[in-house]
């Protein structure tokens, strides 16, 4: 364990060391990491960037594009040979065609590098070309930053704090917890018997997933990509009992192992370790529709996402980010086309919230950070219609469930977000200014002037924070 620490850090130290020159001598590299839990909006959001960095009409809010700074913007084979390359022009196919629809979501890890062709301001402005920038984007769940949690857990205390939320959440438990009151787990290891515990198990995380709980570690169960099926990902919490060698119980607690060696600290080191700029999605809405209990499994979710990005508190972070740092973290509010712009500083003052939450426990070690609300790609229009003589602002657009035009009003955020996450913490059954509704709304085909990239809310804005200083 201490060696493969040690290890860690050398890597870790010989790469920093490159990359600095790299950076001073050639092109600079910008590595963008994207996260967000399941349905957060990954997919879209990478796509709308790309999109939208190589048809710059709509960026305005990006000052490099809006000087003319940037001189072109184009994909290029990107730097990591061994991980998958985001599908972007399948995904921006599925936006764009004649029936547009939303394309399939992140999986797993995947990586695209876009070049910025890009003229200096300043004193250089008049002397120097156009330099090359990478724009290096790297897509993963966020729930693989669950994961490390793990690290700080051993089989038992893992065992046993999972087993108290799988009791916590009740009937969507109550297989799993059967499947194991039946289970002899000091019996010598029988690998179909495993296999069966493991599937029960994984199914209890789905399902906890399908309710709208966000907190199902491990990870790698509900998003295994090429691990599916492997025995690193064929086992299942267990209560405290003999572990005999060669038992059920003793090789779960060896695989457990396995997973945080093999599976966790290799992602952590090789990807995240790496990157220098982060965006966090988060699905605000879906959970204030889903009521106080999912908001709230969202607000902790979130603070154990964010402790990933807080190195100082972690020995195994500390170790690897080698004081190195993620300069800048963005928090973004997702889908903010659902509601009416009049709602939309309220959306990311929930954010806000949500962040500010985090950053009381501890900073984030001199990264800036900073909250908005946006929509990568716009599926709606706004609209004022008469509501029983009112006036009242909804939002237009095709609803993905029947595949017909609808005006809409979710219902008004509050303005101090701790109306909701206030009675989300006390455990209410709802929240104090009734209910918000939501709807999934299909993407608009759009006709694109050239030059213009697909329309959004505030992508330039989220695309200035991250990478602005650095073009
Ligand atoms: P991922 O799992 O984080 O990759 O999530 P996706 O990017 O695939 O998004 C999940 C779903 O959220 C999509 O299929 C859309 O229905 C919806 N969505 C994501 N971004 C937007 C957006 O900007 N506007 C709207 N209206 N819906 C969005």
């Amino acid at each position: 364990m201490i060696l493969g620490n040690l290890a860690d850090g050398l890597t870790r130290g010989v790469e920093g060391a490159f990359g600095a020159v790299n950076e001073a001598f050639f092109e600079p590299t910008i590595r963008l990491g994207v996260t967000g839990l399941s349905r957060a909006g990954k997919t879209i959001f990478i796509t709308a960037l790309v999109a939208n960095l190589i048809n710059r009409g709509r960026m305005p809010g990006l000052a490099a594009a809006a000087q003319g700074r940037i001189e072109a913007a184009f994909l290029q084979p990107q730097p990591d040979d061994t991980l998958p390359r985001f599908a972007y022009e399948t995904h921006l196919a599925a936006l764009s065609g004649d029936t547009p629809r939303w394309p399939e979501s992140t999986s797993g890890v995947s990586e695209l590098r876009l070049s910025l062709l890009v003229r200096p301001t300043g004193l250089l402005a008049g002397m120097a070309g156009a330099r090359t920038v990478h724009l290096d984007i790297v897509d993963y769940p966020g729930e693989w930053l669950l994961d490390l949690g793990l690290l700080d857990l051993d089989f038992a205390a893992w065992s046993e704090k999972t087993l108290a939320r799988v009791a916590a959440r009740g009937e969507l438990g109550a297989d799993f917890e059967a499947a194991l009151r039946e289970a002899d787990t000091s019996a010598k290891l029988d690998e179909p018997r495993a296999q069966e515990l493991a599937a029960r198990f994984t199914a209890y995380l789905q399902a906890a997933k399908a309710a709208g709980y966000s907190d199902c570690a491990p990870g790698r169960f509900l998003l295994p990509g090429d691990l599916a099926g492997s025995p690193v990902l064929t086992f299942a919490p267990l209560a405290k009992g003999p572990a005999p060698r060669g038992s059920l119980a003793r090789e779960f607690a060896r695989r457990y192992e396995s997973y945080r060696r093999e599976v966790v600290r290799p992602f952590f080191r090789d990807h995240f370790a790496r990157l220098d700029r982060q965006i966090i999605l988060v699905d605000v809405l879906s959970a204030v529709h889903g009521g106080p209990a999912a908001l709230d499994d969202l607000r902790q979710a979130l603070a154990d996402i964010l402790a990933a990005f807080r190195p100082g508190q972690n020995d195994f972070l500390r170790q690897i980010f080698l004081g190195r740092r993620i300069e800048k973290i963005l928090f973004a509010a997702t889908k903010a086309d659902h509601i009416h712009h009049s709602q939309h500083a309220r959306l990311a003052a929930i954010a806000e919230a949500l962040l500010a939450e985090a950053k009381s426990r501890a900073d984030f070690a001199g990264a800036k950070t900073r909250a908005l609300a946006l929509a990568a790609y716009r599926a709606t229009t706004e609209e004022r219609i008469d509501h029983g003589g009112e006036p009242r602002d909804v939002v237009q657009g095709i609803l993905s469930a029947t595949g017909k035009r609808a005006a809409f009003h979710p219902g008004d955020l509050p303005e101090d977000p701790a109306r909701l996450l206030a009675p989300a913490r006390d455990g209410a059954e709802r929240f104090l200014d009734g209910d918000f509704s939501a709807m999934v709304f299909a993407p608009q085909p759009v006709s694109l002037k050239p030059g213009e990239g697909p329309p959004h809310i505030r992508l330039d804005k989220a695309a200035e924070f991250l990478i602005g200083d650095r073009i």
